[in-house]
C-alpha cells in the first residue's frame, strides 16, 4: 500500500479523496490548511471513511519535504484553490526535492462573455488603484483632467474572501489621498461566521458582513439570494476573482443587475518553471486525473 498526500481545501480536494478512500491500493492523507481547519464536517466524513486528515501548514516547503519522508509519501496531489499560491509552490518544491510524483487540479478560469461591464485585472493591487483613478477623474472639476469622465462606483463588493479583502484594504490604505478622495459611500466585504476577523485588521472603511452560518464561504450560493444581496446594499462594483469552476452566482447575479465586474486574473503557473513532465500532470478535473495513467505510475 502506498500513501498519497492529498493537497486539500476544494470541493475537488474532497471529491479525490473520496474515491481514493476505498481502494486498497492507496492509504490517503488529507491535508487542510488552518484557515481551513475550524468547522469542516465534510473534512471529518471523509475521515470516517478511512482518509487520514491532518490540518494545519507543515512549515513551509522544508516541513513539507520533511513530512512527504516521514509519512513516506509516494505522491503529492495539490488540488487547492487556484489562488493558494504559496502552497502550490511549497507542494512542488518539496516534491521535486523528495523525487515524489506531483500532480495538480487546477480547474478551468470562468470565461465570462465580454461586456463593456467586464474588466480583468492582473492582481488585487491594480483593482485598488483602478478603483483610486476611475473615481478621481469622476469627480475631478472641469478642465482639470478627463473630458468625458466615466460615472464614479460608490458602491463595492469586495467578493475577495476573508484573505482577498484584507489584502485589498491593505492596499487601499496604502493609496493614502488617493484613497481619501476617492473615498467610496459603502465597501463591503463578506466572510463565513465561523472566522474571526483577524486581530489587527481596522479597516474602519471597510464593513465587514459575515455570511449566514449555514453558507460555505467558498460555495456559489443561489443567483437570487445574491442579486437580493446586491440589491439590498445597492452595489454597483463587484471585485472578485477569477476562481474558476461552476460560475458563482455573485457573477451571474452581477451581470444581470447590470454591475461592473473587476475580474481578478489567477496566479500564472508558468512562473514555476514547470518541467514538461510537471506540465502534462497538470489536470482540470479529477475526472481527468483518474483518466489519466498518474497513479498507475506512481
Ligand atoms: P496559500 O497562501 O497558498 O497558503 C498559505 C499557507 O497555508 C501555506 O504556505 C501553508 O502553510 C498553508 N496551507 C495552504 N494550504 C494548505 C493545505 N492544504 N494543507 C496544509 N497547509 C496548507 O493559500 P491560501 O490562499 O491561504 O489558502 C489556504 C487554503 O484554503 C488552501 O488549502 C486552499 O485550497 C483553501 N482555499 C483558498 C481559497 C482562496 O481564495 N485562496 C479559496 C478556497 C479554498 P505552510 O507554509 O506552513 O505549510
Amino acid at each position: 500500500m502506498h500513501t498519497l498526500l492529498i493537497l486539500g481545501g476544494t470541493s475537488e480536494a474532497r471529491e479525490l479523496a473520496q474515491c481514493l478512500a476505498d481502494s486498497p491500493q492507496w492509504r490517503v492523507i488529507y491535508s487542510l490548511a488552518g484557515v481551513m481547519a475550524a468547522n469542516q464536517p465534510r473534512e471529518d466524513a471523509l475521515g470516517q471513511q478511512g482518509v487520514t486528515i491532518r490540518r494545519g501548514g507543515f512549515g513551509g516547503a522544508a516541513g513539507l519535504a520533511a513530512f512527504i519522508a516521514q509519512e513516506q509519501i509516494a505522491g503529492v496531489i495539490d488540488a487547492t484553490h487556484p489562488f493558494a499560491e504559496n502552497m502550490v509552490r511549497n507542494g512542488l518544491m518539496a516534491a521535486r526535492h523528495m523525487n515524489c510524483k506531483w500532480a495538480k487540479i487546477w480547474r478551468a478560469p470562468w470565461a465570462i462573455e465580454p461586456s463593456e461591464n467586464l474588466q480583468i485585472l492582473p492582481n488585487i493591487a491594480a483593482s485598488a488603484a483602478k478603483l483610486g483613478s476611475v473615481n478621481l477623474a469622476a469627480t475631478a472639476k472641469d478642465g482639470e483632467s478627463v473630458q468625458f469622465p466615466p460615472p464614479p462606483l460608490r458602491r463595492i463588493f469586495l467578493a475577495l474572501g476573508l484573505k482577498g479583502s484584507t489584502e485589498w484594504a491593505k492596499n487601499w490604505h496604502s493609496m493614502g489621498e488617493i484613497a481619501a478622495a476617492a473615498q467610496p459611500e459603502l465597501i463591503i466585504a463578506r466572510t463565513f461566521a465561523a472566522a474571526p476577523l483577524p486581530l489587527g485588521l481596522t479597516q474602519p472603511e471597510i464593513t465587514w458582513l459575515q455570511s449566514p452560518p449555514a453558507s460555505h464561504p467558498y460555495e456559489n450560493t443561489a443567483i437570487g439570494a445574491e442579486a437580493a444581496f446586491l440589491q439590498q446594499y445597492q452595489i454597483d462594483l463587484v471585485i472578485a476573482r477569477n476562481s474558476g469552476g461552476n460560475l458563482a452566482g455573485k457573477l451571474t447575479a452581477a451581470g444581470n443587475l447590470g454591475c461592473h465586474i473587476w475580474l481578478i486574473e489567477r496566479p500564472d503557473l508558468s512562473e514555476l518553471g514547470l518541467t514538461a513532465k510537471e506540465r502534462q500532470h497538470i489536470f482540470a478535473t479529477p475526472a481527468q486525473f483518474y483518466a489519466s495513467q498518474w497513479l498507475e505510475l506512481t
